[in-house]
């Protein structure tokens, strides 16, 4: 394979976490659209069969939902094994399942820390560590970590966010290290502000404006097809000799 189709996935198989909404299922429709059967998971049953049928009508791809929480091992080994069983592989995982919890420090608990650490951090160890004897046997994958532009710089009123993404950053570099000799990279993507259900909250506020006025130099959102060729990219044979590193798709804020 050369030149444009080594971005094809025709025979692929992707579990994206958190996949009924927002950037999860913008990716997993991306990924669809270039040949890849997908497994979508969410919290919400009734959320994630939807998305996996409006993902299918759209493409040629065989998309399937399943109800599963990223924060529980149990959940995590359940999602694996039912996509082995469902299509007898796994070459691409995307840990996209993501919450945010704002504030100024005083006034967050400590279960709020660990509920966003749970989610966006533990969760993707936790997926990483079911897919590894697949991925290993196969001496192939491609890992796709949905980090943040908050990984790499600083907000104000994000102590959980900011430090679970540049955490997942690290789980990045360390995974791709481990696997790097086994056919299995390991990469994060870092998205800058996207409209998506988690962002609706602080939309078209003063303070939301201010912030892609000041930090964005696209003074933008991010529109969700914008992030899904960053993930076909690190999804597919295009990616074969890039492993630990951060894709940063932010509209030019880390470019400050
Ligand atoms: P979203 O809130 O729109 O969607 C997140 C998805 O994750 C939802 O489907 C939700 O149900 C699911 N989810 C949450 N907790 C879960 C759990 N415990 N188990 C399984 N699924 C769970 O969010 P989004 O904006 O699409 O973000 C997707 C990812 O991208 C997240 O990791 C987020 O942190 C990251 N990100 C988003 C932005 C942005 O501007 N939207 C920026 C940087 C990074």
């Amino acid at each position: 394979m050369h030149g444009i189709d080594l971005f094809r996935l025709d025979g692929r198989v992707a579990l994206i976490t958190g996949g009924s909404k927002g950037l999860g299922m913008a990716m997993a429709s991306g990924l669809a659209s270039a040949g890849a059967d997908v497994l979508l998971t969410s919290r919400n049953e009734t959320e994630v069969q939807q998305a996996a049928l409006e993902i299918t009508d759209a493409s040629s791809s065989t998309v399937i939902g399943l109800e599963a929480d990223v924060t529980k091992p149990e959940d995590a080994q359940r999602t694996v094994d039912h996509a082995i069983k469902k299509f007898g592989k796994i070459d691409i995982l995307i840990n996209n399942a993501g919450i945010n919890i704002r504030g100024p420090i005083e006034d967050l608990t400590p279960e709020q820390f660990e509920q966003v650490m749970a989610t966006n951090t533990t969760g993707p160890w936790l997926m990483c560590r079911a897919v590894a004897p697949h991925m290993k046997r196969a001496g192939y994958g491609r890992v796709i970590n949905l980090s943040s532009t908050l990984g790499v710089v600083g907000l104000v009123e994000r102590s959980p966010y900011a430090t679970s993404k540049g955490a997942l950053i690290m789980m990045t570099k360390v995974l791709a290290l481990e696997w790097a000799e086994q056919g299995i990279t390991v990469n994060a993507i870092c998205p800058g502000p996207f409209l998506t259900p988690m962002n609706e909250p602080i939309a078209d506020t003063e303070w939301s404006n201010h912030v892609i006025g000041s930090c964005v130099a696209m003074r933008r959102w991010g529109q969700l097809h914008e992030i899904q060729g960053a993930a076909i990219y690190l999804a597919s044979d295009a990616s074969s000799f890039v492993t630990g590193t951060t894709l940063l798709v932010d509209g030019g804020w880390t470019a400050h």
